[in-house]
């Protein structure tokens, strides 16, 4: 099996994005890996704290194993984790990234504990063989993966970081992959698409950090042709969350509504697996150009 940085190293030399899907149980992560085998694409399975708390981190590590030895190419990601404890804590439990999310800290801390992070990946992968990515946020993209009204006050006031920032930040810390403020947005508009993003940006970035992986954070909700620009200006990892949680909601509860009585989960629950499936495929085929 290659390691994520061979995997992601891939996706930025064909301009195409490895998918990132967030789970918080096994039955999401199912769905999510029988699309890697039937597509033949790797996927990055995602947990944030939350998430992580409700699977369990060493179950997740377990799962992705157990597929993996299944001939199923998963790796799995701490998805913004807020302290360097939690993510010293992923990376011993054997995780193949981790987000250190410091972006609500004055930047000289956050670009330290960013850098702590680092070296702690560093140490780690070096005395276990392994190499595990590290990624940070720049700029404030919103925090919540939920069906939202309009684009959050916080999110419209904050501006987005400048190409001197990006490159200064990946200077200082050290990170093998950041996730920009482009005008992306965590969360999903309930009655219109998300904000256009900024293309151009991207663009400048790629050029500036030419070996540096950039991930786009709040995929949900984002057009189909701003996907494209946006992979092909050299975005190459794009995190889906909030389309999953309601793909799975939704099947959830057709399940239930069709057989009332029902108190077998594999029959309630096998409608929310399928949703999950075809919103996984239908993302990895765009991101892909499948
Ligand atoms: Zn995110």
């Amino acid at each position: 099996m290659r390691e994520l940085r061979e995997v992601l190293e891939n996706a930025k030399e064909k301009r195409i994005a490895v998918a990132h899907f967030n789970i918080s149980d096994s039955t999401q992560f199912n769905a999510i890996t029988d699309a890697v085998l039937n597509l033949s694409q790797p996927v990055i399975v995602g947990v944030s704290e939350g998430e992580e708390e409700f699977i369990g981190m060493h179950n997740a590590v377990a799962l992705v194993k157990a597929a993996r030895k299944q001939g199923k190419e998963v790796y799995l990601n701490a998805d913004h984790h807020h302290s360097v404890e939690a993510c010293k804590a992923v990376i011993d439990a054997g995780f193949d990234s981790v987000i250190f999310d410091g972006v609500k800290l004055p930047l000289e801390e956050n670009i330290e504990k960013t850098r702590e992070v680092v070296d702690y990946a560093r140490k780690v992968g070096a005395s276990e063989g392994r190499y595990i990515i590290v990624e940070a946020e720049l700029g404030y993209i919103g925090t919540s993966s939920k069906l939202l009204d309009e684009v959050p006050e916080d999110v419209l006031e904050s501006s987005l970081p400048s190409i001197e920032d990006a490159v200064s930040f990946v200077e200082q810390t050290g990170v093998d992959a950041l996730a920009p403020a482009v005008g992306n947005l965590h969360g999903m508009l309930k009655n219109m698409p998300n904000p256009r993003l900024h293309i151009e940006l991207i663009e400048e970035m790629r050029k500036a950090l030419p070996d540096t992986h950039f991930v786009l954070h709040g995929g949900s909700g984002i057009i189909d042709e701003d996907f494209k620009k946006a992979i092909h200006a050299g975005m190459n990892c794009v995190h889906i969350n909030t389309e999953i949680r309601k793909a799975y909601r939704a099947g959830i509860e057709e399940g239930l509504a069709k057989d009332p009585e029902q108190i077998a989960p594999y029959k309630y629950m096998s409608q929310a697996r399928k949703n999950v499936y075809q919103v996984v495929k239908e993302r990895i085929k765009l991101f892909t150009n499948l």
